[in-house]
């Protein structure tokens, strides 16, 4: 299964499989970032600051949440989206 991280800033998004949790990790170490529910493409990570100021983004423990739930939650991306 495959579901769409989607950025809720710009609308970047990313597919991601379920099938290694790895890809999950590595997706988040390549900038992926949250705040509450929501998550973040790497360049709206970046300029998360200029945006919000002293409001702080969460945390990776956070981020991984966010994705595992979209999991669960079975919102699976279109097969003809890449
Ligand atoms: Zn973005």
């Amino acid at each position: 299964m495959f579901i769409d991280v989607m950025c809720s800033c710009c609308g970047n998004h990313q597919k991601l499989s379920n099938k290694r949790i790895a890809d999950t990790v590595d997706l988040i170490h390549s900038g992926w970032g949250s705040c509450g529910s929501a998550l973040y493409c790497p360049e709206c990570s970046k300029s998360w600051k200029d945006r919000n100021g002293n409001r702080k983004m969460a945390d990776e423990r956070n981020t991984f949440i966010v994705i595992m739930n979209l999991f669960f939650d079975g919102k699976k991306a279109e097969e003809s989206e890449t």
